[in-house]
């Protein structure tokens, strides 16, 4: 087995979240950052041969495959984990850009109430509404707190849409019940189908407030604060189970590679290897070290230094983490 020389950071899973990470650490830090994929490189060319619905929309040519490497999944803790060997509706993404090259693009911000979930709960019904042994907990941070990570987030990605709430000032036509944002969103909405037309004009002669929901799928063509330029949708509508052959669907490859790779970081494309035992992998986890299967260069392992090892597989599944210095260095 080979072992690579270490680097200051060493990530797992090229997902949006890992990429994220990896272009803020790029260019804010001098840190040495290396990102680990296990399925193939991309780019938006390659999607220009992509829209074929059999291959993609049905035999899910972008998922993970699950004859190779799965999920284990159990209705309830009295039941036994088996593989999950066929997708449903989760449908998690292999190779560079992960779920984030085949995602639908829709954006919009979590309500202030969710990071308090807790106490606006009991506020409105008191504390006897709630079964004792509920779940629901505060998020620790609030929509305050993320607010500008959230504006940050819509700038990168170009998000089209109509505020409802800026600064505090209700605007019609925008969600008026979001919470505050400190700006416009970047890109105007999306055109409005015909027959969302109708729905939305239905809806407002009954007193509701329609409004277009926010997505990365760009409604012109924008460049983003890291100089990145992409164009704007022309409405194919192969959006979700595909990659956007022209840029246009906010996706990793076409908004967080192109600043990575000017900073010359690393990318391997390999297969998971894990460590003989449970035992050892912790072990070795602990230690910031990672062993793969490089698909051409066979068995390789390589270590972060101060055991900065980040695992991404999907943010929604699980995440190993190890501490990283100062993260006040990350601030927007
Ligand atoms: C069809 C679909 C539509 C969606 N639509 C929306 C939407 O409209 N709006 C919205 O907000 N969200 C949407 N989502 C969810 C969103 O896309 C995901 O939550 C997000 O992309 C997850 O990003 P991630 O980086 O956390 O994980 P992932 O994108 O899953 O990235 C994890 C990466 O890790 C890699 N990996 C896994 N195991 C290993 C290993 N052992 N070694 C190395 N690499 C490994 C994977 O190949 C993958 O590239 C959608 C998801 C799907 C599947
Ligand atoms: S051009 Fe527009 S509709 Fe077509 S895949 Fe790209 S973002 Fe989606």
């Amino acid at each position: 087995m080979k072992t690579l020389p270490a680097a200051d950071v060493v990530i797992i899973g090229g997902g949006w979240t890992g990429l994220l990470m990896a272009k803020e650490l790029g260019s804010r830090t001098a840190l040495s950052v290396v990102v680990l994929e296990r399925g193939g490189p991309r780019k938006t060319d390659d999607y220009a041969s992509s829209m074929d619905e059999l291959d993609y929309a049905v035999r899910l040519r972008m998922m993970q495959d699950t004859s190779l490497e799965t999920v284990t999944f159990r209705h309830s803790s009295r039941q036994r984990a088996l593989p999950l060997r066929q997708h449903g509706s989760f449908l998690p993404g292999s190779g560079v850009g992960g779920a984030g090259e085949h995602w639908s693009g829709i954006c919009a911000r979590f309500l202030p109430d969710c990071f308090e979930l807790l106490s606006r709960t009991t506020e409105k019904y008191g504390s006897k509404r709630l079964p004792e042994d509920h779940a629901i907990q505060d998020w620790g941070i609030t929509y305050d707190d993320l607010e500008p990570h959230y504006t940050r987030a819509e700038q990168m990605m170009g998000i089209s849409g109509k505020a409802g709430n800026l600064r505090g000032k209700q605007i019609e036509g925008g969600n008026i019940f979001e919470g505050w944002r400190s700006a416009e969103y970047p890109t105007p909405p999306t055109k409005i189908p015909y027959f969302s037309s109708l729905f939305r004009e239905a809806a407002r002669t009954l007193g509701y407030h329609p409004y277009p929901i926010p997505a990365a799928t760009t409604s012109q063509p924008y460049t983003n604060p890291d100089g990145v330029a992409r164009p704007g949708c022309f409405y194919c509508g192969y959006c979700e189970r595909f990659g956007c052959m022209l840029g246009a669907k906010a996706q990793p490859t076409n908004t967080l590679v192109p600043v990575i790779q000017k900073r010359r970081k690393c990318f391997h494309t390999h297969w998971s290897l894990g460590p003989p035992n449970r035992a050892r992998r912790r072990e070795e986890r602990q230690k910031g070290t990672w062993r793969y299967l490089h698909r051409r260069k066979g068995r390789r392992s390589i270590s972060a230094r101060g055991a900065r090892l980040f695992g991404f597989l999907d943010s929604q599944q699980y995440s190993t983490a190890a501490p990283l210095g100062d993260w006040r260095a990350l601030q927007p």
